[in-house]
């Protein structure tokens, strides 16, 4: 994290170098992908006192025990979705809102699932003020998915599940992708699943280090 050199940033270029530097320049370049990253104000989603690191290579806190994911993180899994623009999706894990907002740019309609009222409730807000209104911000319990709304052809989950939540298989769309963190006993794997009628293919992507899924899928105290 760099230290705060001024008082303004210029962060329309800081976030164009994010987008090149971190995630075109480590091999993503659809057009659509970079042109969200390019355009959803990811400082906009940090606390304030943290906006000068909003575009570093990295997560930051969002309090309340959280954190914002590492642009690249975002953009690998948001790509892995492979969305061409009329899909619904569910991300588990709004946070900060801000894979939210990206993948506002990239389908339909996106459902968001925070555990925590705060998070949602503060999400909720700057999605607004950004207008980006296909996003829908629901409190509760992600593990279990949003049923009224399934299926879904994206579903991303954005902390890491002991195993793949059946609930959130159950509410795949056929074809559709789910991009989440599994626990094994050391580390975490970054997994792709697809749908195929009642099969299910798994591809590991790489490792990864998310904060615990909660809920009744998630980790048991
Ligand atoms: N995608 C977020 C963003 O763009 O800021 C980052 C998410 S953060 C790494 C993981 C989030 O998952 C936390 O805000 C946490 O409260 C939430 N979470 C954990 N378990 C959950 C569950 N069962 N349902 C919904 N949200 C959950």
């Amino acid at each position: 994290m760099k230290e705060p050199a001024a008082k303004s940033f210029d962060f329309a270029l800081e976030r164009h170098l994010m987008v090149e530097e971190q995630i075109a320049r480590r091999g993503l370049h659809n057009p659509r992908l970079l042109a969200a990253f390019e355009s959803v104000p990811r400082h906009l989603f940090v606390p304030e006192e943290l906006r000068y690191a909003a575009y570093d290579d990295s997560a930051l806190p969002i309090g309340f025990g959280q954190t914002i994911s590492q642009p690249y993180i975002v953009a690998l899994m948001t790509s892995l979705l492979e969305l061409q623009g009329d899909e619904r999706v569910l991300e588990v894990g709004t946070g900060s809102g801000y894979q939210a907002a990206i993948l506002a740019h990239l389908a339909r309609e996106v459902f968001t699932i925070e555990f925590d009222n705060r998070l949602a409730s503060r999400a909720e807000e700057v999605l607004r003020t950004l207008g980006l209104a296909n996003v829908h911000v629901f409190t509760g319990d992600g593990s279990l998915g949003w049923p009224v709304a399934a299926p879904f052809m994206g579903i991303v989950v954005s902390a890491a599940a002991p195993q793949v939540p059946k609930p959130l298989m159950e509410q795949l769309a056929d074809g559709g992708r789910l991009i989440l963190p599994v626990n094994t006993l050391r580390h975490q794997l970054l997994e792709l699943w697809i749908r195929h009628g009642e099969h299910f293919s798994r591809q590991v992507i790489t490792s990864v280090k998310f904060v615990p899924l909660r809920g009744e899928y998630g980790r048991k105290k």
